[in-house]
This record gives structure tokens, C-alpha cells and sequence, in this order.
């Protein structure tokens, strides 16, 4: 098959033949019909992270046909349609028994852990534990675009800020994070302040359903901004970048009792939180971590009936001969010198389509 390779961190990637691959015995191969392009690919490809064993391939963020199972899967089958979460289960350890396969102890991320999607196939591990239907009417396309950002800010919107209808959601940085989850609050009914420095971003929130903007780069203090907006503070604020700034101006933009979402990842040291507010405010601080397969069909559905439109994030489709320099690329976003606190990344999400370099000899049914 073909795929985007890189033999080194850092160095661009080529397309190339490789060994097609084999399921593992509760696991199957998929064709990839469609595959988000997403900034987790540049940092991996860059070495920042630490599981990546070279040579690599990219891609996380897919959808496709079911094209070979293992011979101990038991619910899936050739043809079917299907993508994964990006944290992928193990289906057996203590987290996974209670429901909880987003935070699995020996989970797998295909493109990390091993060979990802910017191929013409891909494997897949523990199937059973991990594959979500995709619906007939649904493309691959919008399927892939749930990718990682999408299904995250799902359960980060709906599962762990529990944002009710007419509640306040304040959402800080609108990449493609943020921008997904004040497309999912105001669907749900919430209203929703949306914070970021970018015009382009704050205009795509307006779109998908913010009632305020916040521009972070003309307001000196945007959590004071975000509590005049919000009548005393919003009930549930999502840091959806990640950074010292926002993560401590969600918490502080927050009323009593409210709700700070991480989603947005921070280094580990230095944590900028203000724990003299949690505590006189009685905070609830909590994390959010992609999302488990079995709490897919509810977002499924919402996506089939047109109430989300994760494809409206799709910005440029290509094919996979123009994936390397697109991941290369992704990079230039993040090191363009920025006003503090630092931009989202570009909101518009690239999504790669391998079929054109499709063999016959491989193509399973169409469907
Ligand atoms: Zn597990
Ligand atoms: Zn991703």
C-alpha cells in the first residue's frame, strides 16, 4: 500500500510503498476513505512524543471500510463502515470495565503507538472494544472530521461540564477544539461566550451559534470581560487551547460554583490554576479525554440529522501525495510570532483522502 512515511523526526515525509497490514487476531484492517490532518500528527512527527518508534506513519483521525478481521472479533465484519476514538481501549483493564475506555491503562493511539492513517490501510487493535458505525448517509469525510477535536469537545460539553439549555458556556480559544464546542453548546441550548485573538476565529464562533465574542487581544482582562457578559460569571468555562493564560482566565471568568473544563493539553509543571478562587468559589476543576466508543451513536446521531456539522470545519481536502508538506506546514502556524496569550491554531481542519491511489485488486464492495 502507500503511505507518508518519515525515517526521522523532523524530516519531511514521503509517500511510498509499504507492506500492506495484517489484522491482529481481535483486530481488523481498515481502508481509509477519509483522515483529519490534525496538530497532534506535527508534534508526534517533530519527536515530541515519546511512544513514536521510527520509521512512522502518521494519522489518528479516520474513517473507513472494514477490509480484513481477525479471526477473534466478534461484531464486526468485511464492508462495514466504521471510524475509531483516538484513544483506543484495551477493552479488559479496570477503566475499561467501568465504561470508561477514554482514560484505558494500556491504550493505543493508531498513528502513535503504531502506524497510523495517511495510508491506504490502516490496523486496528481490539476491534470489539474500539470500532463505532458509521451511518450510510454519513461521508467518511464528516466522520473523519469528528476526528479527535470534535468527539473531545463532545464529552468535554456534554459529559463532564454538563452544560444545561440557557446556562452560560464560556469557551477559551477557538481552534478547532473550541470552535466544535460552541458549535455543540448552543445546539444543546447553552449560551455561549467565546474567547479568542483571532478575527477569523471569533467570526466562525458567531457562526456556529456564540451569543458574545471576546476579543482576547483588545481586552485587558478577558475573565472580567467573559463575568460582565454572563451576569457574575459563566456556569461551565472549556480551556480549549491549553495554556497558562486561558486555563487561568476559565477558571476566573467562572461564577460560584462553576465548572472549569481542561481540554486544551498543558506541561505538567507550573499549573497556572488560581486555587484561592477554587476554593472561595467551590470549583469544580475537571479533565476531559477524548471520548469512548460506546458514547459515540448519540453524537452519531445528532451528526446524521444535520443538528452538528463537524464538516463545516473542513476546510481543504487533499490527497495523500500532498500530506507531507501539509503536516510540515502545520507548523508554521504555531511558531508565527503572536500577541499573548497566544493565538488558536488555524480553525480550519485539512482532511486527507487516500482512495485516489486506490488498487482494484484490494477495493472491497462499495458502499
Ligand atoms: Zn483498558
Ligand atoms: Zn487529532
Amino acid at each position: 500500500m502507500r503511505a507518508v512515511v518519515f525515517e526521522e523526526f523532523g524530516a519531511v515525509p514521503e509517500v511510498r510503498e509499504v507492506p500492506d497490514p495484517a489484522p491482529s487476531p481481535d483486530g481488523v484492517v481498515v481502508r481509509v476513505g477519509a483522515t483529519g490532518l490534525c496538530r497532534s500528527d506535527w508534534h508526534g512527527w517533530m519527536g515530541h512524543d515519546d511512544g513514536i518508534a521510527l520509521p512512522h506513519v502518521p494519522g489518528h483521525e479516520l474513517a473507513g471500510h472494514v477490509v480484513a478481521v481477525g479471526s477473534g472479533v466478534a461484531n464486526w465484519r468485511v464492508g462495514q463502515r466504521v471510524t475509531v476514538p483516538f484513544v483506543c481501549a484495551c477493552g479488559r483493564c479496570p477503566a475499561c470495565a467501568t465504561g470508561d475506555q477514554q482514560v484505558c491503562e494500556a491504550q493505543e493511539q493508531p498513528g502513535f503507538t503504531h502506524w497510523g492513517s495517511f495510508a491506504e490501510y490502516v490496523p486496528l487493535r481490539h476491534a470489539d472494544a474500539n470500532l463505532v458505525a458509521v451511518p450510510g448517509s454519513m461521508s467518511f469525510l464528516t466522520a473523519a472530521s469528528l476526528g479527535c477535536r470534535f468527539a473531545t469537545a463532545y464529552r468535554a460539553v456534554v459529559e463532564r461540564a454538563r452544560v444545561l439549555p440557557g446556562e452560560w458556556l464560556a469557551v477559551h480559544g477557538c481552534g478547532g477544539a473550541g470552535l466544535s464546542a460552541v458549535m455543540i453548546a448552543a445546539a444543546s441550548g447553552a449560551r455561549v461566550v467565546a474567547i479568542d485573538v483571532a478575527p477569523r476565529a471569533l467570526e466562525l464562533a458567531r457562526e456556529f451559534g456564540a451569543a458574545v465574542c471576546v476579543d482576547a487581544a483588545s481586552v485587558p482582562d478577558t475573565a472580567a470581560a467573559v463575568r460582565d457578559a454572563t451576569g457574575g460569571g459563566a456556569h461551565a468555562s472549556l480551556d480549549a487551547l491549553g495554556s497558562p493564560a486561558t486555563c487561568a482566565a476559565s477558571v476566573m471568568s467562572l461564577r460560584r460554583r462553576g465548572r472549569h473544563v481542561q481540554v486544551g493539553l498543558l506541561p505538567g509543571d507550573g499549573t497556572p490554576l488560581p486555587m484561592d478562587r477554587v476554593v472561595a468559589y467551590e470549583i469544580d476543576v475537571l479533565g476531559s479525554h477524548g471520548m469512548a466508543a460506546h458514547a459515540y451513536p448519540r453524537l452519531m446521531r445528532q451528526v446524521a440529522a444535520g443538528a452538528l456539522r463537524p464538516d463545516l470545519l473542513v476546510t481543504s481536502v487533499i490527497g495523500l501525495d500532498a500530506a507531507p508538506a501539509a503536516l510540515a506546514a502545520m507548523g508554521e502556524r504555531v511558531t508565527a510570532p503572536s500577541p499573548s496569550p497566544s493565538p488558536s491554531p488555524s480553525p480550519g481542519m485539512t482532511v486527507i483522502t487516500p482512495r485516489s491511489a486506490l488498487r482494484p485488486d484490494l477495493a472491497p464492495p462499495a458502499g
